[in-house]
């Protein structure tokens, strides 16, 4: 798809070149079982320890509090699962927030159906945790609280370092979904009171369906999927060896020269707020002025529907999201910018533009270009705004 102007990082980022090239031989001739004892299988086992390496330097953990996923469900669930399962005889109680990815969430909503009690806290008009609300949140039976690092609709980051200090101080695990914040923010988990923390390779430019949990040594955690004695007992089934090789390079580029990485994308995003307030009215920008994801951009139009945005900007080779890839395609509005305090039909008139390394500012001033004809013409086709016009 060449001229195809892709906006939608935040939902799946393409497989870097240089990382494609390492997976290759693990395809092909070195295909090995890492758990045959034999030199081809060695050869694997060797890949997905350096990988394994590479993923905990990246996050100041140890190699081995580092478990290979299928992705960051995998993670998510396997976390909050796990550590309710394990640590049943202490509490039943688990916190989160509002705005958790599905991956949280439907697991708290399954857990609930299990007999666990689950707090889900607010979050202000930028998506941010209120962290009075989770201290008086604690009980004697809390035994977890998940909150991500960045949200992956509105880009909003949370104050990790201030939750951790206080789960730690009451003896509760920490478990982050930082899928969003992964090679895009540099995380120290030893810094930041991380227990438990999930990443997926397919948002920082590795292939999809491969991810991993950090487990902090001694954190007590049931096993999600039985079998085999991979991933030293605690995660069964033969390891996806490019999956694993390919996110182990991803994450290892993602972190060079991050700084200027990110300080390019934040101009690049600031440019692309900038040009929307200026040309088109009635908009509002969602999540937290400053204290958001680089490449993150959502906005709200108001008369207009979401989806017939996202159709207009397809047919010019645009790739843009609304509300979330998983929430598109159903008719409620997206439960964050419900919880930030939006109505319902402004919920509705939300875009999501995220940024990545591929994005040029010829792009965004593209982006702009046709995204003002389109609000333009699909609020043509709005009689709530031709009243407003005729009111000013
Ligand atoms: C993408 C995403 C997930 C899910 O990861 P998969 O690898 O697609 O399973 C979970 N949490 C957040 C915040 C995400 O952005």
């Amino acid at each position: 798809m060449d001229n195809y102007i892709y906006m939608d990082n935040s939902a799946t980022t393409p497989v870097k070149e240089e990382v494609l090239k390492e997976m290759l031989p693990y395809f092909t001739k070195n295909y090995g079982n890492p758990s045959s004892i034999y030199s081809l299988g060695n050869q694997s086992k060797n890949a997905v320890e350096i990988a394994r390496e590479k993923i905990a330097k990246a996050l100041n953990a140890k190699p081995n509090e580092i478990f290979f996923t299928a992705g960051g469900s995998e993670a998510d669930n396997w976390a909050l699962k796990g550590v309710a399962y394990a640590n049943r005889n202490k509490g039943n109680h688990i916190i989160t927030s509002k705005i958790e990815h599905h991956g949280i969430l439907h697991t708290c909503e399954y857990l609930e159906k299990q007999g666990f009690q689950v707090t889900y806290l607010d979050v202000d008009e930028y998506g941010v945790v209120n962290l009075k609300q989770l201290e008086d949140a604690i009980t004697d039976k809390t035994i977890l609280i998940s909150i991500m690092f960045a949200n992956n609709e509105i880009g909003t980051i949370q104050p990790i370092k201030e939750i951790g200090r206080i789960a730690k101080e009451k003896g509760i695990y920490f478990h982050t979904d930082a899928v969003q914040a992964i090679g895009h923010i540099r995380i120290d988990v030893n810094e930041l009171n991380i227990d438990l923390l999930s990443l997926a390779a397919h948002k920082f430019y590795g292939p999809k369906g491969v991810g991993a949990l950090y487990i902090r040594q001694g954190v007590k955690i049931d096993t999600l999927i039985s079998g085999g004695a991979q991933e030293r007992n605690r995660r069964a089934g033969t390891e996806n060896v490019p999956g694993i090789v390919g996110m182990g390079k991803a994450i290892e580029l993602a972190y060079e020269n991050l700084e200027e990485k990110n300080a390019r994308l934040i101009s690049l995003r600031d440019r692309l707020i900038k040009k929307i307030f200026d040309n088109i009215d009635h908009v509002r920008l969602n999540g937290h002025p400053t204290n958001r994801l680089p490449g993150n951009v959502n906005v709200c139009f108001e008369f207009i529907e979401g989806e017939s945005l996202l159709l207009s900007l397809d047919m010019e080779g645009i790739a843009a999201s609304s509300g979330s890839a998983c929430t598109s395609g159903s008719l409620e509005p997206s439960h964050v910018l419900l919880a930030i305090g939006l109505p319902h039909e402004v919920a509705h008139g939300s875009l999501r533009l995220s940024l990545g390394e591929f994005n040029t500012e010829e792009e965004v001033d593209y982006v702009v270009e046709k995204l003002t004809e389109i609000v333009t013409r699909l609020r043509a086709m709005s009689p709530l705004y031709e009243n407003i016009k005729e009111v000013k």
